[in-house]
């Protein structure tokens, strides 16, 4: 058995199998590539599922990382501490919102934005008590709580996990119509991601967003992203919505590179009017806004900022389709994306082709058996992509 082996081993007799890694074992990770134990370089094309669009350790996240571990790392909320302000400050101006409420994972953001819809529906909109229902999407995704679950439409994530959290009402995904015809009276919210990630890069028709927009204002009720995966820069915007101009919504649920891939580090954001809903005791987290969180999300929304993510983002994104395209495949039934958010799907199980990829030095994820998720680190060259591109060619 060598090392590899070894700890492939150690790791499946103690952990619970709820995940199905490649067999591989990281060890160091710089930029866009990654190091196993045997010191075999990777191109990481998975990017923690979009939490490192920074790239692995960032030097300016790992700086402000190291100087706020040397101060102060924990207060809990009983306490102010001086950089949860700035942060979401920043997180504001640069989403557009005036007030956030910090989390820690994407999951627990989801159910604050459920929390403060319903509180918002009572409060506000005079829903009848225990009534509220949220609309949501089939095939979603929005964590692994409860809650969240009870919100999937997969059998594959609900199973056994029953009885679910009452009040969310599902519809088909990009189809608007559908959308305005479950709106009731009791409808508090309409919540989805605007490029399904989970479900396999899947885009909605042109114009979706802003028709949830208009239907969402013109009842009355919230309309709430999942911009968890698809934010910060990820699609070429730094929000995903902001593909189509008139489709801002009230409220906005961020996370993964919000962590610049260091911390985690989770958020809502939305208007100080709905915001007012939350009062002392009725929300919290022992570890949300922590300092040394809030250090490292300041420093994460920086960075995508000051090296423009989202233009490298859209221009890459272009050249790694248009690459994949020219390969000219008969097995590819389709290729789709946003920025680096790209999806192949094949004719046949994805799996075998991500483990040939690795092979070759290529990590990535199947996402749905049947399609291959690209999302490379935002910091990527154009070099790397062609040098990606070759390696596709030669697998497919
Ligand atoms: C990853 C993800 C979540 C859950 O985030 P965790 O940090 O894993 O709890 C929720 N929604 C979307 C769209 C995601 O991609």
């Amino acid at each position: 058995m060598n090392q590899e082996q070894a700890i492939i081993a150690q790791t499946e007799a103690v952990s619970a199998r709820n995940y199905k890694p490649l067999p591989v074992v990281l060890h160091r990770g710089e930029g866009v590539w990654v190091w196993d134990v045997e010191g075999r370089r990777y191109l990481d094309c998975l990017s923690a599922y979009s939490s490192l669009n920074q790239g692995h350790r960032h030097p300016k996240i790992i700086q402000a990382l190291y100087e706020q571990a040397e101060r102060l790392t924990l207060t809990s909320r009983a306490f102010h501490n001086d950089r949860m302000g700035g942060f979401l400050e920043l997180l504001c101006k640069t989403v557009g919102m005036e007030m956030a409420l910090p989390m820690n994972t994407g999951a627990e953001a989801v159910e604050t934005a459920v929390k403060a819809a319903r509180k918002w529906g009572y409060t506000k909109k005079g829903v009848a008590p225990g009534k509220a229902e949220i609309i949501v999407c089939n095939q979603n995704f929005h964590g692994r709580t409860t809650t969240a679950v009870a919100m999937s439409s997969e059998s594959g994530s609900r199973e056994h996990f029953a009885p679910f959290t009452p009040g969310f009402v599902h519809v088909p995904f990009g189809d608007a119509a559908a959308m305005e015809a479950a709106i009731t009276e009791n409808t508090v919210a309409v919540l989805f991601e605007p490029i399904q990630g989970e479900a396999g890069i899947v885009i909605p028709p042109e114009g979706y967003l802003t028709a949830a927009r208009r239907i969402c204002t013109d009842n009355n009720v919230l309309f709430i992203l999942d911009e968890i995966q698809t934010g910060f820069a990820r699609t070429g915007h730094l929000l995903c919505h902001q593909h189509e101009p008139e489709a801002k919504p009230d409220m906005l649920i961020l996370g993964k590179a919000l962590g610049g891939g260091v911390y985690p580090v989770s958020a809502i954001a939305t208007s100080r009017e709905i915001m007012s809903v939350f009062q002392p005791g009725d929300h919290g987290s022992t570890f949300a806004g922590n300092p040394l969180a809030s250090a490292v999300g300041a420093a994460a929304i920086s960075v995508v900022l000051d090296e423009d993510l989202a233009e490298r983002s859209r221009e890459l994104g272009t050249r790694l389709m248009a690459g994949l395209r020219g390969i000219g495949s008969p097995i590819v039934t389709e290729i789709r994306g946003r920025g680096l958010f790209v999806g192949i799907e094949i004719d046949r199980p994805a799996r075998p082709f991500c483990e040939a990829l690795m092979q070759r030095g290529v990590l990535c994820k199947e996402t749905h058996e049947h399609v291959i998720r690209l999302a490379p680190p935002l910091v990527i060259e154009a070099a790397e992509i062609d040098w990606l591109v070759e390696q596709f060619a030669a697998v497919l």
